[in-house]
């Protein structure tokens, strides 16, 4: 945790930010609720998980923790109930139906579950998000749900390549982002950045970095 501090607020000099702009999500998918539990005693309150059932076992045995939590994993439509029930965010929103269905099972007493936007940067057919053509007419789709707060945009670049090939990957979601706004969707939020690309993330611009590996170690092979 202290490394990953480290890290970030390095980077956020490096680009004159703010390392209190930063928002480090812990991405807790395969370790156990012990484990969040010890995050959360060294200052980590909000946490990402794939997958619902095993995010569900650990929100039970943590309920007694303020702890805010992020799905980050593939929506499919018999899942969207779930998750607008128990989840404080949705980072991979990727289709105006499944927007709907998160929308129309938010519980009523419950804030809007803050959203994010999944953009397929290369716009590669084997991965999930919205292609960029795509994004506007989504944004438009999900602004007109009342349940839900639509907050940025989020992409999972190809890993690897040097310093420079990430930046220019995280420039282009940067830039989708400032389009919409230049369009007045006054969106705040860019989540991008896990634990091998952190840095060239916060030079352009992140606000929620998700981290998995250089927080909790490495994940085993399932
Ligand atoms: C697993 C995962 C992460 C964390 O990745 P690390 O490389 O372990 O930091 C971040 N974002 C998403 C969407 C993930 O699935």
């Amino acid at each position: 945790m202290q490394v990953v501090r480290a890290r970030i607020a390095a980077a956020a000099l490096a680009a004159g930010r703010a390392p209190s702009g930063i928002t480090v999500l812990a991405v807790s998918k395969t370790f156990s609720a012990v484990e969040v539990r010890t995050a959360y005693a060294a200052g980590q309150s909000e946490f990402g998980e794939n997958y619902l059932q095993e995010a569900l076992e650990k929100m039970n045995a943590l309920a007694d923790l303020p702890l805010v939590w992020h799905f980050i994993g593939a929506l499919q439509s018999n899942k969207t109930r779930i998750i607008a029930e128990h989840f404080d965010w949705v980072h991979t929103v990727a289709r105006a139906n499944i927007a709907q269905r998160l929308a129309q099972a938010r519980p009523a007493g419950r804030a809007p579950l803050d959203v994010c936007l999944q953009v397929n940067l290369g716009a590669e057919p084997s991965k999930s998000g919205v292609t960029p053509e795509g994004l506007r007419p989504l944004a438009e789709a999900v602004r007109a749900l009342p349940q839900l707060r639509l907050r940025g945009l989020m992409a999972i670049p190809e890993p690897g390549g040097d310093f420079a090939l990430q930046r220019r990957r995280f420039a282009s979601l940067r830039l989708l982002l400032e389009q919409l706004n230049d369009a007045g969707f006054g969106l705040d939020t860019l989540s991008m950045g896990m634990s091998q690309d952190l840095e060239a993330a916060v030079m352009e611009g992140a606000t929620i970095v998700r981290i998995g590996t250089a927080i909790f170690g490495e994940r085993k092979k399932s």
